[in-house]
């Protein structure tokens, strides 16, 4: 790969560089790269709008994290956030801060992995701000979606005998990085490092290339079913559940033998002397949507093939439980990833 250094492009020839293929595919999207401002137009539907800051070090590590792989979750995980609203992410925002180590093919292949992620979700990215940086990549993505007037789902809408769901599996992400970590540590100082990943693709790429649930939040539709409470499980199952009992003034109830765990994921947490449940209780990054329905919804979901029924919420004095395989209760704890912790 050729070296290019940023500043033989200077600021507007990057910006150019990054931006000049981008065509625009949704009606809201009126204008994009190139003026002061983006402009939008939702005609009558809500606008919904999240932003994530990811800085080196803190959130990703590029010794084993490729930085098209970096791009593509870097956007993915706020689309995640707009379904984990019941809505449909539209366009996005790229501001980075690059530092002198970084050339411009490296914040190409960035782009290449945010521009995937754009085209497979169908989002549009409409701007952006670009600066240098003391030390280290900064990447923070805006995004913007929309929501249907009484079909956008809070975290403070669960009813104290609704259902918990849950897509997919979880602690994946969480062991993913775990290998990767480990790998990291015995490749340390040696020159021809292969690092054992054999059957372990699964936990791999949750970590390394997570999706958000736009086929969950379809199936929710097709089957009339709109949430009363929902978020997507970032930070881990026990302290997302934790939040939508608080906002919703509620307890609840889960099931220890109703986790949807991955063999991957079980393979790895035995390999690593862990206890599963906590790593799927507490690991974060899943990615997965968490969410309450009416009891009257039970059928439907047993329908849709990605969500499990995990749980119920209670009357909050019962506080928040999980009942384990051996028929005891353990109170649910917030454990998960925090940053500033
Ligand atoms: P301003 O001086 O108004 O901040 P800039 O020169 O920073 O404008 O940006 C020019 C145009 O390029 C704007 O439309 C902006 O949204 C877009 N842009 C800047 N940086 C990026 C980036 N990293 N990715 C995508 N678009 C960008
Ligand atoms: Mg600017």
């Amino acid at each position: 790969m050729s070296e290019t250094e940023i500043a033989k492009l200077g600021e507007f020839g990057l910006i150019n560089e990054l931006t000049k293929s981008i065509k625009l595919q949704n009606p809201s999207s009126l204008k994009g790269v190139g003026d002061d401002a983006a402009v939008l137009d939702y005609q009558g539907k809500k606008t919904l709008v999240t932003t994530d800051l990811l800085l080196e070090g803190v959130h990703f590590d590029l010794t084993y994290v490729p930085l098209k792989h970096l791009g593509y979750k870097s956007a993915v995980v706020n689309f995640s956030d707009i379904y984990a609203m019941n809505g449909q992410p539209k366009q996005i925002t790229v501001s980075i801060g690059v530092s002198k180590r970084f050339t411009v093919e490296h914040i190409q292949e960035l782009y290449e992995g945010i521009k995937l992620a754009c085209e497979i979700y169908g989002v549009d990215l409409v701007g952006g701000d670009t600066s240098a940086s003391v030390t280290g990549l900064i990447i923070s993505i805006t995004c913007i979606g929309e929501g249907e007037e009484g079909k956008i789902v809070y975290r403070n809408g669960a009813k104290d005998t609704d259902l918990i769901c849950v897509s997919g599996d979880l602690g994946a992400a969480y062991m993913g990085l775990q290998l990767l970590e480990r790998e990291r540590v015995a490749s340390a100082g040696m020159k021809d490092f292969q690092p054992e990943f054999a059957g372990k693709e699964y936990i791999l790429e949750r970590q390394l290339k997570p999706e958000a649930r736009k086929d969950v939040i379809k199936a929710l539709a097709d089957a009339g079913i709109v949430p009363t409470a929902m978020m997507d499980v970032s930070d881990g199952l026990s302290s997302e559940i934790l939040h939508i009992c608080k906002q919703s003034n509620t307890g609840c109830r889960i099931y220890e033998d109703r986790i949807p765990i991955d063999y991957q994921t079980a393979v790895m947490a035995s390999e690593f002397n862990m206890n599963l449940v906590t790593a799927a209780l507490n690991g974060g990054e899943d990615y997965e949507l968490l969410f309450t329905v009416p009891l009257t919804c039970h059928e439907q979901i047993a329908a849709i093939d990605s969500v499990r029924i995990i749980g119920h919420m209670t009357k909050p004095e019962l506080g928040c439980m999980m009942l384990t395989r051996d028929d005891n209760e353990m109170e649910l704890k917030a454990q998960g990833w925090n940053s500033l912790a």
